[in-house]
Formats: structure tokens, sequence, C-alpha cells
């Protein structure tokens, strides 16, 4: 059984948040790329090669993408040949996070609800937040980091419709969602839908879409189809770009599922901007550790 050292753990939930924040995943860039070959509106053209060059900027210069450092979230994949104690986990992954912050230095996106003071290093009441998960194929943890910015994380809604809206219920929603958002956001987005379980279930599972990477359709072939029928709709909202018009108003739409009550529907919508910011790293049992996105 393996040990976790959790000082590794810290520096890795410190290295994740830089990364998030100054890496765009290949995915994202290719999906940029794409769209730039087809879209056909010359201020949407001028829009995506202005995004493709801030990321070029920003790895050049060693800079972050943008200056929304985000709600920092960690999802946690343990496996079952390593021993954890979970409080010191948290703990760690709590203070990389803060670590990242203080010594970078980011700005501190964090405040209190009620008074808006702001937090010094990006932590506060249960942020950032840490999601933990289990898989017994796993060699050692897998942690997996979004800072999720505002003007996307404000572009988040969900419904309980009733069974009989059925499918056409969940895309009408989705739909009129991303038709209300218009270019808030940061279009192009890349859209993650949870369907079924219960409320706050179909929300989890909306942001958790938005961990894969654009391209990659769901391996359940009735929801990769409903996934290509909802992005072909969306653009041709002509909504573009930044919402300035033009065929790309969103890279990807991803969308996870789980079983549901018998009496109801719910459906959830979290909204990327288009940097969709994420970053991994697998630390295994024997102490190696790869990083990715
Ligand atoms: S929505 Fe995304 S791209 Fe827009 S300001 Fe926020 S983090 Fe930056």
């Amino acid at each position: 059984m393996g040990q976790i050292d959790y000082g590794q753990v810290q520096r890795t939930a410190s290295d994740l948040y830089v990364r998030a924040l100054k890496l765009i995943p290949p995915d994202v860039t290719a999906a940029i790329e794409r769209a730039l070959e087809h879209e056909t509106k010359s201020g949407a053209r001028d829009i995506l090669q202005t995004i493709l060059k801030n990321v070029r900027v920003a790895l050049d210069r060693n800079l972050m993408v943008c200056q929304d450092t985000g709600i920092p979230i960690y999802k946690v994949k343990i496996g079952s040949n390593v021993s954890v104690d979970g409080t010191k986990l948290e703990a760690a992954i709590r203070a990389g996070c803060a670590d990242a912050c203080v010594t970078h230095p980011f700005r501190s996106s964090i405040c209190d609800p009620l008074t808006r003071q702001n937090r010094p290093d990006s932590t506060g009441d249960h942020i950032p937040v840490v999601d933990f998960s289990f898989a017994a194929d796993l060699d050692g943890i897998e942690i997996r980091m979004m800072p999720k910015g505002s003007g996307s994380e404000n572009m988040t809604w969900m419904k309980m419709l009733l069974p009989a809206d059925g499918v056409k219920g969940v895309k009408k929603f989705v739909l009129d969602c991303v038709l209300r958002a218009g270019g808030q956001g940061c279009t192009p987005s890349l859209i993650g839908i949870g369907v079924g379980g219960t409320a706050e279930l179909a929300v989890k599972l909306a942001k958790e879409a938005l961990f894969r990477p654009i391209g990659r359709p769901h391996p359940d072939e009735r929801i990769a189809a409903l996934e290509r029928e909802l992005l072909d709709a969306i653009n041709r909202s002509g909504i573009g770009p930044m919402g300035l018009g033009g065929d790309t108003t969103s890279l990807g739409v991803h969308i996870e599922t789980a079983d549901t009550h018998i009496t109801m529907n719910p459906v959830a919508v979290n909204s990327q901007c288009w940097r969709s910011e994420r970053a991994s790293a697998h630390m295994y049992a024997d102490g190696r550790i790869e990083f990715g996105y």
C-alpha cells in the first residue's frame, strides 16, 4: 500500500492552479483553430485570431491567459493502492491553492458572499471546492483542477423539468439558456450539460462535463448525437465570438447524465468561456508524478 506525500500534494495543488491559468489545453487551441477555418464572418475571424494570439503571448511570456483567477475547483480521485488521511489530503490541497495565489502572486478573486470582503489567498469558507471520488483500478491519486472564471460561471442555469417534457424539453431549456446568455461568458463557449440525478447532482454533472477534452464525444452514441445536434443549433444562432456575430458561438457541447426519479427530469447548464482552463496531475503510488490537462 503506497503512502501519500502530503507535501508533494501541496506543491502539486499549487502547480496545477498556475498551470491551469497559463497553459491552455491543446484540444482547446485546436478547437479554436478549427473554428477559425470554418468561420465566415470577418469580425468573428478577427476575434478568434486575437484569442489565438493571446494564447501564444501568454505562453511566450509566461503570463496568465486572462486576469480572472476564478473560483478554484479541485477534483480528487483516489485509487485503492494508497493509504490516505482525507483530512490531511484536503488540507494539503487548500494550502497549495493558497501558496499559488500568494507566491505567484495572483489576484484573489474570493470574497465573503454578504460583506463582499475580499479574501487574501483564493481560499475561504468551502473554497477551494474539493470533490473526492474513488476508483479501484487507479494507481495512486489523480487531481484535476479548474479555476472557473466568473464570467462563465455566472452563465449557469438549473431547472426541474417535468418527465413529460422529455428530451425535447431538455433541448429547449439548453437553447433558451444559451440564447439568453448571448456573448456573456466570453464566447465561444464550451457548454456543459447535466441531465438526471437530483438538482445538485445535475449541476455537478454539468461542471464535470467541462473537464472532458473538446472533440471527445460522449461514449454513448445516443448522448453523443444529442451533443452534436445541440452544438449545431447553438452555432446557427449567430451569437458568435464575444457576442459580436458569427458562426462560432460554442466550441463544444458536453453532456453527462445520471439516472433520476420517475417523476423528475432535472437539467443543468454550466457554460465555460473560450479559455476552458483545466490542468491535471497523476500522482502514482510509487511517488512518480505526471502533469496533463
Ligand atoms: S469568462 Fe473566462 S475569458 Fe472571460 S473574463 Fe472570465 S475567465 Fe476570462
